[in-house]
């Protein structure tokens, strides 16, 4: 080997090692696993993940495996639009709240899915057949999972939003999310104004 190539293999081994201790693995054992490490890879890489939202849809392979699909920075600090159309596999979409809306404190309103997540996890697809679930990777950097069918409304103003916490949270500090998962809370507006409940809840 002359020394020229010598120095090209080295560049490219040096390259390749300081790739792969930032690489994620392509594909997860599971659709959460997917989800955290989408959560994980912007709210770590993206400088942007403070001021806007990301999302992606999280596809199921043949093998059984799970990955995460394109990135979409179609996005503000509010919403962020699914890359259409929704690809074949699609298995769960996950989205990610600015890290700036809460941060660490809990109690902040960005730190669960909001009515608009909830209504859009309930969409059927663009065949009206298949709703998937929907993740939220929060500021405080917790994860979330709603799956469709998880609302139930009892009297003229109790709701319930049966989603889980993946990852990153105790169940006490879940007590203090502005939305405790599978309790009856009131719907109000961030006025405090009694909100319509949503047609998708499920009347107890
Ligand atoms: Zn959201």
């Amino acid at each position: 080997m002359t020394r020229r190539a010598c120095a090209a293999l080295a560049a490219v081994v040096a390259l390749a090692l300081a790739t792969s201790s930032r690489a994620l693995p392509s594909s997860f054992g599971s659709m959460d696993a997917a989800a955290v490490a989408f959560v994980k890879l912007v709210q770590e890489n993206y400088p942007g993940a403070k001021n806007q939202e990301y999302c992606a849809w999280i596809v199921a392979a043949q093998d059984g495996k799970f990955f995460i699909g394109v990135i979409s920075e179609d996005a503000d600090m509010n919403h962020c639009k699914l890359p259409k159309p929704r690809p074949a596999g699609a298995a769960a979409s996950a989205h990610t709240h600015p890290t700036s809306a809460g941060g660490s404190n809990l109690e902040a309103a960005g730190q669960v899915f909001s009515e608009g997540d909830f209504a859009g996890t309930e969409w059927k697809g663009p065949d009206g057949k298949q709703a998937l679930p929907g993740y939220l990777g929060a500021p405080a950097g917790h994860v979330l999972r709603y799956d469709p069918g998880g609302t139930e409304c009892k009297g003229s103003t109790l709701i319930r939003r049966n989603f889980k916490v993946v990852s990153g949270l105790s169940a006490e500090q879940t007590q203090r999310l502005p939305i405790v998962p599978g309790k009856f809370m009131p719907l109000f507006d961030v006025s405090g104004k009694v909100i319509p409940k949503p047609d998708y809840c499920k009347r107890l």
